[in-house]
């Protein structure tokens, strides 16, 4: 017997549509960093409790959010940075779908204190399920005002008391997707490894702070002293990987350029020379300035250093593809982390064909390091 069609309630939708983009706090910090970005930042700095799964706090410089807008920030489809389809093309900016936020304060409390540079003082509310609700029983709602310099930040509370629970809160909404529409038990995601959650948000901070070279990055554990990434602005890109990464990675790598007119796109990075090889592959890929996973360029770029490396050993690459907005559709999912673009093979083709020349070239003038 067919069941009955019914309307969901708009509580479900919003989890489902959270469980889309928030599936551990990795990706709720993706969205909070690439935010402070497209705020005009100069200087971005994370805090962490137990990988995220308690506290993730984002502090950042940029250009804040004024006071009459805090109400609907959370809202789901509320955003300062799209007003119609049309736009969609030309867009500049991370965000425009006007959904983390909401999607976050469906997986966790979440508190914003933000101060416009025109504003005499910061403003302060919290929120949960895409609204303002009281910090406290018994308090008010409203925006409060309070001390702060100029800038937003944004501090992520998962309130349930233990680790499982709170693990429990971010995977919730991702549990009742497949719940409803995959129709599979429950499954519960039990991030009992607080230092991988830490270890995920962390590459997310030092990738963007790679790629980002002038905003100074720092992210730290709330028990530490000394920070686990400090990056200063108007650092160069190989500071930045250097600092990360190594001086060991980073003296073997090459600078690359290159541009295709007729592809239409621009290929800038670092990558390791012939000599160099590593266990893993490193791939930091970035498209439109959008970190991204390409399974096609990592299968070529495998095959393309397979020529040159041992059997078994892959390179690092760091890549910046600067593509035709028009051609780039990063609208295929909500977490933008695939994107699809036109010709794909021919610019892989390009791009690694390229990539070879420059590989052959600078085997030809190695320089070899000297033990002293
Ligand atoms: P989107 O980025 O797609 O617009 P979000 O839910 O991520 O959607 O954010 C909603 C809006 O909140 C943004 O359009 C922006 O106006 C504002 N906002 C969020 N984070 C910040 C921030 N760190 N600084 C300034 N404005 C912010
Ligand atoms: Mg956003």
């Amino acid at each position: 017997m067919a069941a009955r069609i019914h309307r969901l309630d708009e509580a479900t939708v919003n989890r489902i549509a959270a469980g889309e983009i928030i599936h551990r706090p990795a990706n709720a910090l993706k969205e909070l960093l690439e935010n402070a970005l497209d705020a005009g930042s100069t200087s971005v700095q994370v805090l962490v409790k137990d990988g995220g799964l308690k506290l993730l706090q984002i502090q950042d410089t940029g250009h804040g959010i004024h006071k009459d807008d805090l109400g609907i920030v959370c809202e789901r489809f509320t955003t300062s940075k799209l007003r119609k389809f049309e736009d969609l093309h030309s867009i500049a900016t991370f965000g425009f779908r006007g959904e983390a936020l909401a999607s976050i304060s469906h997986v966790a409390h979440l508190t914003i204190t933000s101060r416009t540079p025109d504003s005499p003082c910061a403003w302060r509310a919290t929120y949960s399920d895409g609204k303002l609700v009281p910090p406290k029983a018994g308090a008010s709602a409203d925006p409060k005002p309070c001390a702060g310099n100029a800038g937003t930040t944004i501090t992520v509370r998962v309130p349930a008391c233990s680790a499982v629970q709170r693990a429990a809160a971010y995977a919730g909404a991702l549990e009742q997707v497949e719940d409803l529409f995959f129709n599979v038990p429950i499954r519960r995601k039990t991030f009992t490894n607080l230092a991988e959650e830490y270890t995920r948000v962390l590459e997310v901070v030092q990738r963007y702070a790679i790629h980002n070279s002038r905003v100074g990055f720092s992210c730290k554990k709330h028990s530490a002293q000394v920070a686990d990434l400090q990056t200063a602005s108007n650092a160069s890109k190989l500071d930045n990987i250097r600092a990360v990464f190594g001086n060991n990675v980073a003296r073997e790598l090459i600078e690359f350029e290159f541009e295709s007119v007729r592809w239409q796109f621009k290929a800038t990075g670092h990558i390791s020379n012939a000599n160099f090889n590593t266990k893993r592959f490193t791939l930091l890929l970035f498209i439109n300035n959008r970190l991204v996973e390409s399974p096609a360029v990592k299968k070529s770029l495998e095959a393309l250093y397979a020529k040159y490396l041992p059997k078994g050993t892959h390179p690092f690459v760091y890549l910046s593809l600067e593509l035709n907005p028009e051609t780039v559709d990063v609208n295929v999912h909500p977490t933008k982390r695939h994107v699809q673009f036109l010709h794909e093979d021919s610019i892989i083709e390009a791009l690694c064909e390229a990539i070879d020349q420059r590989l052959a070239s600078a085997n030809d003038s190695r320089v070899y390091y000297v033990q002293t």
